[in-house]
């Protein structure tokens, strides 16, 4: 048994972590061990993971028949080039799943190996897509506030997060965002509309101060995540969808987060009724056994880069794009999920926990709840006449943070909401006990603040 403390030494000393500030990266806790739901530390001691690791651990942790299909395609081939004039079984088939499980329209997959290199790909696609049907200035990418699409350049320059922006400006140029549908903090100041037609409007609006024909994209989560988990009005992405045909914008769907069950059907969108133009995914797809992303494109995309002279061919390419070993991954990871109605599942119980998430909306500093499935959040306020959050230096995110871990839960909070999306597999006990420790934890924090 390696002694933890010299082991922590060790990382300080050579590792750089994800958002790195030593200030956060105190006595961080090393994970050994997971099972379902739950999540061991090298101490022993048992947690609910509430984030399914970044929520992407939709089948549960401990899962060996992952394992056992990782290592019979690295026993036959655990590598192989997927560049044009190559291919391999495993990709081949995972595509064909994809194109029976996602939308309609969506039937040719490109894959990568995480959420940022979808978006780029994305991205690319929706350029490529403009200039080879002789509209070249059609470049532009629109996304939300509050939007997570990962943090390479481009895909950073579609976050809608500034905190992630700060130290690395200037953005890619041709990002420009649009205020989110969030039922709570959005200000509808047109008593005609709904809010989510009234926040749908803020894309026309910016599409036209742009200029349409400068406009490739628009780029959206059918539940945000990152930004703190905000669930859209039911009538916002028909009227987006509106008004990107109106104005030929193509529309991207960022799935990497909804994909694959987490919001009780297979994928986000199907809750609205609408389809997008390019679908991203990663996340779930291979519940973050083996890193695996990519993109769906619609039939009119897939026509016009099967008819560009080879000149102008979609150079567009990774290393490990339809890696054999991912993708086969991928494709037991699916089977799990639908052998054992985890999509279902997460409907199922998605109710309860909105049901029980509700009965916390009485509480001193709950300003609002929701949830889609098993993703949920509880957003903590300092005034809930006002909705005013507490300040910077209060550090109630940490607070709520290490409150809840001391509790049994691992989850993180995020721009001051408590975030959820555990494990699918999750049991009722352990779902009920979750929201338990958030009930316990807010008001013992909130006490703590004030003093
Ligand atoms: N898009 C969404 C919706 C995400 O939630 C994330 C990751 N949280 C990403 C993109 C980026 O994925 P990755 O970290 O694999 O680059």
């Amino acid at each position: 048994m390696p002694i933890i403390s010299e082991r922590l030494e060790t990382d300080y000393a050579h590792l750089l972590h994800s958002l790195h500030h030593p200030s956060t990266h105190h006595n961080p806790k090393i994970w050994v061990e997971g099972k379902g739901a739950m999540l061991k530390d090298a101490e022993g001691r048992e947690f609910i993971d509430g984030l399914a690791g970044l929520w992407n651990v939709n089948v549960g942790h401990g899962r060996r028949e992952l394992a056992q299909a990782a290592m019979e395609q690295m026993s036959t081939l655990a590598y192989a080039s997927s560049f044009a004039g190559s291919t391999n079984y495993p990709s081949i088939a995972l595509a064909e799943k994809l194109s029976a499980l996602t939308y309609p329209s969506i039937n040719t997959f490109f894959f990568a190996s995480g959420g940022a290199e979808a978006s780029e790909s994305s991205f690319k696609t929706a350029r490529f897509y403009w200039r080879a049907v002789g509209r070249p200035d059609k470049v532009k990418i629109i996304s939300r506030m509050r939007g997570y699409h990962g943090v390479t350049l481009a895909a950073m320059s579609a976050t809608g997060l500034p905190a992630y922006w700060t130290m690395f400006e200037p953005r890619t140029p041709g990002f420009l965002h649009i205020d989110a549908p969030d039922p709570y903090r959005f200000v509808n100041d047109n008593p005609n509309v709904s809010l989510g037609v009234a926040a749908a409007n803020k894309l026309e609006e910016a599409i036209l101060r742009e200029g349409p024909e400068t406009v490739a994209a628009f780029i959206a989560e059918p539940v945000q995540g990152a930004g703190g988990v905000i669930v859209p009005p039911d009538d916002y992405f028909a009227r987006v969808c509106t008004i990107c045909d109106k104005y030929e914008v193509l529309f991207i769907a960022d799935e990497v987060i909804t994909g694959f069950g987490r919001t009780g059907r297979w994928f986000g969108l199907e809750h609205y009724d609408v389809e997008p133009d390019i679908l991203q995914f990663a996340k779930g797809i291979t519940s973050g056994y083996i890193p695996l992303g990519g993109i769906g494109i619609s039939d009119k995309i897939r026509e016009v880069i099967y008819n560009v002279p080879p000149a102008k061919r979609w150079m567009h390419a990774y290393t490990y794009s339809g890696h054999p070993t991912c993708c086969a991954v991928a494709l037991k990871n699916i089977e799990i999920i639908e052998n054992e109605k985890l999509v279902e599942r997460a409907a199922r119980l998605g109710q309860r926990l909105l049901e029980k998430l509700r009965a916390l909306e009485g509480l001193e500093g709950v300003g609002h709840v929701r949830a889609k499935g098993l993703i949920a959040a509880v957003e903590v306020v300092a005034d809930k006449a006002t909705k005013q959050l507490h300040a910077p230096e209060v550090g109630i995110s940490q607070r709520l943070h290490e409150a809840m871990l001391a509790r049994g839960l691992n989850t993180r909070v995020l721009m001051e909401c408590i975030c959820l999306a555990p494990p699918l597999v999750i049991t009722e006990e352990q779902l009920d006990r979750t929201v338990d420790i958030i009930a316990e934890t807010i008001p013992s924090v909130l006490k703590d603040v004030r003093g």
